[in-house]
């Protein structure tokens, strides 16, 4: 049966970055297809672990600054300890800076190509070693962004981190597929996540979002979620280094 394919019972998934927003949603969503989820957060996800345990899905809450990759390790052996394997890793967490690209500083440069590329790639390249010792294969899902395709205005180490993100994807794919490792990303469009209140709150830049955007509603967080079970599923094992836009339409006007 085609729906046997979409299921994710058994499986352990790692998301980054779940106490809030997408992150939140995709955690949930795994969870509710199957998934035991390992969730890696700065602070305290309550909200999620309220959910976690409404849904009786088991959860592992783990802690760490990924604006270094010093813990890699550690978290994966955590993850291991707890449920003696890995099959699906979604790197969520990422940040933004927005200041003119003539005034932007090397800081919020840094900041944000360590959480949202570097951190992502080695993240990436730990679960990848697991994969290819436990030999079944397993799925990459990277959260990129409409900026891995465009330019943007005020946010030049975000588009150059998500630009990387969809350019690490394929070439990651291209190295792991050999391993049965499915790495592809999913391109979220203007999401309602407290990454995007201050353009909400611009009530100009809100308005001029909305009416570029064929669905003309801002995304929801589950809005994502649907696609990331699809890729962390055998339903999605001949796809390889794709990034999918899940955008209300925003890319294809
Ligand atoms: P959010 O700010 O609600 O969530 C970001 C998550 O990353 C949070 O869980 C945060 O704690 C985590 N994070 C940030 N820095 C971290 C660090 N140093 N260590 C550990 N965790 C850290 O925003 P969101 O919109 O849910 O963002 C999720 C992902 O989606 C991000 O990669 C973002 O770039 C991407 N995205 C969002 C949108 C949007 O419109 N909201 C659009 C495209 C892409």
């Amino acid at each position: 049966m085609i729906l046997d394919s979409f299921k994710l019972t058994g499986k352990v998934a790692v998301v980054t970055g779940c106490n809030t927003g997408l992150g939140q949603a995709i955690a949930i969503a795994l969870a509710e297809a199957g998934c035991h989820v390992v969730g890696i957060n700065r602070s305290a996800p309550d909200g999620t672990i309220d959910k976690m345990k409404e849904g009786g899905y088991r959860f592992l809450d783990l802690r760490a600054d990924l604006l270094n990759q010093t813990q890699i390790p550690n978290l994966i052996k955590q993850a291991i300890d707890e449920f003696g394997r890995i099959d699906i890793l979604v790197n969520n967490a990422g940040i933004i800076r927005r200041e003119d690209a003539i005034d932007f500083a090397e800081q919020d440069w840094d900041d944000v190509m360590d959480v949202n590329a570097k951190t992502a790639f080695f993240m990436s390249q730990a679960v990848a070693k697991q994969l290819i010792k436990q030999g079944e294969g397993g799925k990459i899902i990277n959260i990129a962004s409409m900026l891995s395709f465009q330019g943007g205005i005020r946010v030049p180490s975000y588009t150059a981190s998500k630009s990387a993100l969809m350019g690490l994807t394929r070439a990651m794919a291209n190295e792991w597929a050999i391993h049965n490792i499915n790495v592809n990303s999913i391109a979220p469009g203007y999401m309602e996540t407290n990454n995007t209140a201050a353009l909400r709150e611009d009530a100009e830049r809100n308005q001029a979002i909305l009416a570029r955007i064929p669905a003309q509603r801002w995304g929801k967080p589950v809005d994502v979620a649907g696609p990331c079970v699809f890729l962390a599923s055998e339903a999605a094992s001949y796809m390889h280094g794709y990034t999918i836009a899940v955008d209300g339409g925003w890319l294809a006007r």
